[in-house]
């Protein structure tokens, strides 16, 4: 590669105020700030990954000690002056950054205090910059607390952070707090196409809306993405598909097959699609990833009312969003589904084992909610036409086949769920007298617990006959009181079904 290597997020990291993207009241401030003198002594930046903290305070702190550009009413450095040509030639002595990931503990902070005592070399300020500040030790942060609360005039702290909420609040009332934000995507996308523009590489629109897509608003996020596709693709017009291939994700087509196969109930079709995606050597959990934002962005395009920031999307996926047939419910449930397999899959030792399980159970469950068990026309066991008036009375002669009892138990099996189920499992409909339906239970206990839940039990076999005026009543056989010990236990009960749970998962 040689004199071709890319690093675009380093070539376009800003060195002057106006390269910032975004986050133009912050610079406005610390512009004039600059210009009127009016300079604070400890800073605080917040935001998250990528919107440019660290940059501004490069820049701030270079602009603070130039020795040009206060003479001509200016704020941005000169980057000729012997103060911006150190900071270049990294001499500098008088600008410092701390890494507080790995200068977290008392004794850094407290070098520090020793430090600040002495004035700045040909400078006006000793500038401390330091970044995720909130990994500081609480030691170290009272050490802080304590320079900030009397600071030498020529000190200014810069102190950087994604986490605000971590930081002491009596640090916090000791600075003056800007916080970054997410750089807006039409801000994005004119500075990225300004960029390839001087790389002069080809690059399509719907590129670079995936990127921006991808990025959510962090700005080295989308470079270097962009920096992995063009050396891929080096030479070439870089299209939407040529990031996808490059990101590892599913392109919209694929996914809204994917989740069109739900509301076909194909199972045999989503397990195909998921042997192509580990075929087609691409991450499932990245796969997952794609679905939930597609989820997301169907959601929102039905529910918004398509503002650009919200949803700023390609053709390509507007085109497949509205091929997708999902009602709300669906996406709803799907997208919670696929949210929490996520976090799964980081502890799943088989991703695709993980996604085929989660997928089977859903679409088991949604069978059970839908009822298209239900529909099924041989359902009715109890012939209404057949029932005349005068034998309401005497229904129980309607049912007359066995073998239709144990499938009318079989389903209600079916449709129960946790311990009931397995209660039903040992029952048995015995009998249909005086307009009783008796169902037996497997011993006394198990009876005991199904009267606690007729009601429920009633529901069941509604589902699958007419009950009109039938009753329900449970019996069990009677046994000698030493054979009652088979006691029901309904934690171990629970225990038992946390096995057989078709989740794979491990806990950590
Ligand atoms: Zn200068």
């Amino acid at each position: 590669m040689g004199e071709k290597y890319f690093a675009l997020y380093r070539k376009y990291r800003p060195r002057k105020f106006c390269d910032v993207v975004g986050q133009e009241n912050i610079i406005k401030t610390l512009v004039n700030q600059i210009k009127l003198n009016r300079i604070s002594h400890a800073y605080l930046f917040c935001g998250t990954r990528g919107t440019g903290k660290t940059s501004v305070a490069k820049i701030f702190a270079m602009a603070l000690n130039c020795f040009e550009n206060k003479k001509n009413n200016l704020a941005e450095p000169c980057f000729n002056c012997t103060s911006c040509q150190d900071i270049l030639n990294k001499k500098d002595m008088n600008v410092i950054e701390i890494d507080a990931a790995s200068n977290n503990g008392v004794d850094n902070i407290r070098e520090i205090r020793d430090e600040v005592k002495y004035p700045p070399v040909n400078a006006k300020y000793k500038i401390y910059i330091i970044d995720e500040v909130h990994m500081l030790s609480s030691g170290a942060f009272n050490a802080l607390l304590k320079t900030l609360e009397e600071p030498p005039e020529h000190v200014i702290f810069i102190l950087a952070t994604t986490e605000p909420q971590k930081i002491p609040v009596t640090i916090i009332s000791r600075c003056q707090r800007f916080d970054f934000k997410r750089i807006k995507k039409d801000k994005m996308f004119a500075a990225i196409k300004k960029y390839m523009a001087e790389e002069k590489i080809n690059i399509d629109d719907d590129a670079v809306n995936y990127v921006i897509y991808l990025s959510d608003g962090a700005m080295r996020d989308a470079l270097s993405i962009l920096d992995q596709v063009i050396a891929f693709y080096f030479d070439e017009k870089i299209d939407l598909k040529k990031v996808i291939e490059i990101t590892g994700a599913a392109d919209d087509s694929f996914c809204c097959e994917f989740l069109n196969c739900f509301c076909e109930k194909n199972l045999n079709k989503i397990l195909e699609m998921i042997n192509k995606i580990v075929f087609g050597g691409k991450e499932i959990s990245q796969f997952v990833y794609n679905l939930v934002l597609f989820l997301r962005d169907k959601l929102v395009l039905i529910n918004s009312n398509g503002d650009g920031e919200i949803l700023s999307l390609w053709e390509e996926r507007l085109i497949n969003l509205n091929k997708c047939n999902l009602d709300f419910d669906m996406q709803m449930d799907l997208l919670k589904m696929f949210l929490e397999l996520l976090s799964e899959l980081k502890y799943a030792i088989d991703e695709k084992i993980a996604l085929e399980a989660k997928c089977i159970k859903f679409l088991f469950e949604k069978k059970n909610v839908d009822g298209f068990e239900k529909k099924e026309p041989e359902k009715k066991i109890l012939n209404k036409e057949n029932v005349k008036p005068e034998e309401k009375n005497n229904r129980e002669n309607d049912i007359v086949d066995k073998k239709k009892l144990d499938d009318v138990l079989k389903k209600m099996i079916f449709n129960a769920d946790g311990l009931l189920k397995e209660i039903l499992i040992g029952a048995k409909i015995i009998n249909v007298k005086e307009n009783i339906i008796y169902i037996k239970a497997e011993n006394e206990s198990k009876k005991k617990l199904l009267d606690e839940r007729k009601d429920k039990v009633k529901n069941l076999l509604e589902n699958e006959i007419d009950l009109m005026n039938l009753d329900l009543k449970f019996v069990c056989e009677k046994k000698n009181n030493s054979e009652q010990k088979n006691f029901f236990d309904e934690k171990e009960f629970d225990a038992k079904i946390k096995k057989i749970n078709m989740d794979v998962k491990i806990e950590d």
